[in-house]
C-alpha cells in the first residue's frame, strides 16, 4: 500500500509542480537534470514517488466489468541513465494500480547505465520490494534487445513493455488483458497521456476529445499520430470502444508473450533505439494480427522535446533500413529514392527475418496500405520524374522558399535535393521535397484564379483524394509543363513564375531528372 498522500505535497493529483530552483545550489541541480535526462528531474524530484492521480476516467471505464479470468502479466521496464524519481514513479505506478492477481512480475531491465543510483542503491530499494527483479546487461544493448531481455526472464502470460518514465493510472491494465483475454492475437495499448517534461503536469487525454492512433510517414519513416475520423469513430457501439491503429509508438503496450515469440519478439539485429514500433506495427499486421488503441487504459509518458539519443540517428535510419527490406517491399523504393542516404548503408544480415515472412505467411505490404492504413497518401512508386526541374532557357532550378507562403522561383541548382526537389505524379501533380505534402500550382486569390505560381498544400492527402484543378500539369514533349485548367504553359518571367499563353520558347521549356514515360 502507498503511503497516505499529503494533498498538498507538489504534484499531487497529478498537478504541475509550481516550484522553482532559487538557491544557485538548485539551480545547478535543475540544470544538471535538465542536462542528463532533457526533462525537469529537479521538479520530478519534488514529486512522491507514489503521486495520486485524479481518476478522471470516463464513467463507462470505471463501471466495466471485465471479462474474467484475466492472464497474468509481466510488466517489464527497461531503463538506460533514468532519474531515479521518474524510474521509481513509474514501478509504484505499476504495483499500487494493477491488481495483484494480474500482476506476475516488475522486470526492470538496465541496459548497462553508468549512474551511481541505479547500481547497489537501486538493488537495495528493489529488496524490499518482492515483485520487482533486476536484470542487468553486462554492456548496453539499446532498447530493442534490452526489451528482449527482460522477455527472457519473464514468467506471465502477457508481457506489457513500459518506458521508464512512466505513470500508470488506476486500471490502465485490465482493459488491455480483456482484449488479449478475447483473441490472443490482438495487441491493445492505452491512451498515453502527457506528462510534462518542464513541470510533471500529467495531462489527462479523455475519450471525448479527439483521439489519436498511430500512423507512420512513408517517406521519413518516422512514427506519427493521427487523430481518427469521426466516420471511425460512429463505427463503435460504445464511446469506450477499441480502435484500430496502423501502427503504435511503442512505448506502452501489452502482448501475449506467446505470440511476441511465435510473431518473432523484435528485430534483435536493431541497435540502440527507434524503428522497431513501426517494425513490429507491420509485422502484426501483414501477419494476421491486430493493433488496437484502448480508450479505457491511461498510462502517463515523460514526451521530451530532444531525445538523448540524437548521436544515433545513423542507428535509426540503419534499424528503417532493416524493417523496410524486410516488409516494406516494392514500397522502400519510396523511402530510397527520397533519402538516397539510406542506400550507402548497410543493413546488415536480414536472413532470418526474412525466413520469419515466409515461414508466417505474411501478407504484402500494399494489403496493409489498402486494408489497414488507407487513409493515408501514398507516393508513387514510379513517379513520371524526380529531383530538379531546370528551365531550359536560363538554366535555373525551381525552388521552394523555406517560407510556404513565398512562391516558388528560380535559382542557381544546387544538386542537394530538398527545395529544389520535385515529383510529378502519374496524377500530374508537380509536388514537393522529402515531405511531398505541397504543391505547384496556380493560386487563387480571393476565389478569383490568377496565373500566379505558388506551393500550397496539396488536395490529396489521402488513398481516395485526387488532384485540384490547380494543381494538375500536362507533360508535353518531356519538357513543357501544360496547364489543363487555364490552357496555359508553366513559364519563367521576369517577375517570376506563372502560366502564359504556350510558345514554343525556351522559357517554357524544363529539363526533368529521372524521367520515366513508360
Ligand atoms: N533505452 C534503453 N537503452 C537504450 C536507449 C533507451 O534501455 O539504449 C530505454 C529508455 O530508458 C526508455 C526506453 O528505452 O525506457 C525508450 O527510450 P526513450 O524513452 O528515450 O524514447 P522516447 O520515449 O523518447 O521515444
Ligand atoms: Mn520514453
Amino acid at each position: 500500500m502507498p503511503p497516505p498522500a499529503d494533498p498538498g505535497a507538489p504534484g499531487e493529483e497529478g498537478k504541475e509542480v509550481e516550484l522553482r530552483p532559487g538557491t544557485p545550489e538548485e539551480t545547478e541541480a535543475y540544470e544538471l537534470g535538465l542536462k542528463q535526462h532533457s526533462f525537469n528531474e529537479w521538479a520530478s524530484s519534488k514529486i512522491s514517488v507514489h503521486r495520486s492521480l485524479l481518476d478522471l476516467r470516463h464513467e463507462l471505464c470505471i463501471e466495466k466489468k471485465y471479462y474474467r479470468p484475466l492472464p497474468q502479466t509481466s510488466v517489464i521496464i527497461i531503463f538506460y541513465n533514468e532519474a531515479w524519481s521518474t524510474l521509481l514513479r513509474t514501478v509504484h505506478s505499476v504495483l499500487e494500480r494493477t491488481p495483484s492477481e494480474l500482476l506476475r512480475e516488475v522486470i526492470l531491465v538496465d541496459d548497462c547505465s553508468d549512474f551511481d543510483h541505479l547500481q547497489a542503491p537501486l538493488d537495495e530499494y528493489v529488496s524490499h520490494l518482492p515483485e520487482v527483479r533486476v536484470i542487468r546487461s553486462p554492456t548496453r544493448q539499446g532498447l530493442i534487445r534490452a526489451r528482449l531481455l527482460g522477455v527472457k526472464h519473464a514468467r506471465g502470460e502477457v508481457l506489457a513493455f513500459l518506458d521508464s518514465h512512466c505513470e500508470c493510472m488506476e486500471g490502465w491494465l485490465e482493459p488491455l488483458l480483456e482484449r488479449i483475454a478475447l483473441n490472443h492475437t490482438t495487441v491493445p495499448w492505452p491512451v498515453i497521456d502527457m506528462i510534462r517534461w518542464d513541470n510533471f503536469a500529467y495531462l489527462f487525454h479523455g475519450v471525448k476529445g479527439t483521439l489519436m492512433v498511430g500512423g507512420v510517414d512513408l517517406v521519413d519513416l518516422k512514427f506519427d499520430w493521427h487523430i481518427v475520423r469521426q466516420i471511425e469513430l460512429n463505427k463503435r457501439k460504445s464511446i469506450i470502444d477499441p480502435i484500430k491503429s496502423p501502427t503504435m509508438p511503442g512505448g506502452v503496450f501489452a502482448i501475449d508473450k506467446k505470440y511476441f515469440e511465435h510473431l518473432g519478439a523484435y528485430d534483435d539485429g536493431m541497435e540502440i533505439w527507434g524503428g522497431e514500433n513501426i517494425e513490429i506495427s507491420f509485422r502484426i499486421w501483414q501477419c494476421g494480427g491486430t493493433i488496437e488503441l484502448v480508450p479505457c487504459a491511461h498510462v502517463g509518458h515523460v514526451f521530451r522535446v530532444t531525445s538523448p539519443y540524437h548521436a544515433s540517428v545513423d542507428k535509426w535510419t540503419r534499424n528503417n533500413k532493416r524493417m523496410a527490406e524486410v516488409w516494406m517491399d516494392d514500397y522502400k523504393s519510396v523511402v530510397y529514392r527520397r533519402h538516397p542516404e539510406y542506400l550507402k548503408i548497410d543493413a546488415g544480415d536480414l536472413t532470418s527475418r526474412k525466413i520469419l515472412r515466409k515461414a508466417l505467411h505474411c501478407r504484402d505490404f500494399s494489403w496493409y496500405l489498402q486494408n489497414v492504413y488507407s487513409n493515408v497518401y501514398v507516393p508513387d512508386l514510379r513517379p513520371v520524374a524526380h529531383g530538379q526541374i531546370q528551365n531550359k532557357e536560363n538554366h535555373r532550378c525551381l525552388d521552394a522558399t523555406s517560407d510556404p507562403k513565398e512562391p516558388p522561383r528560380l535559382v542557381d541548382c544546387h544538386g542537394h535535393g530538398g527545395s529544389q526537389y520535385w515529383e510529378l505524379t502519374r496524377a500530374g501533380e508537380v509536388r514537393l521535397g522529402v515531405e511531398g505534402k505541397l504543391c505547384l500550382q496556380t493560386a487563387v486569390i480571393k476565389k478569383v484564379p490568377s496565373t500566379d505560381i505558388i506551393t500550397k498544400t496539396c488536395a490529396h492527402r489521402f488513398a481516395n483524394d485526387q488532384p485540384s484543378k490547380q494543381e494538375r500539369w500536362v507533360l508535353q514533349n518531356s519538357t513543357v509543363l501544360y496547364h489543363p485548367m487555364t490552357d496555359r504553359c508553366l513559364e519563367e518571367t521576369e517577375s517570376g513564375l506563372v502560366v502564359a499563353p504556350c510558345e514554343d520558347v525556351n522559357r517554357q521549356r524544363w529539363l526533368l531528372q529521372n524521367l520515366d514515360l513508360s
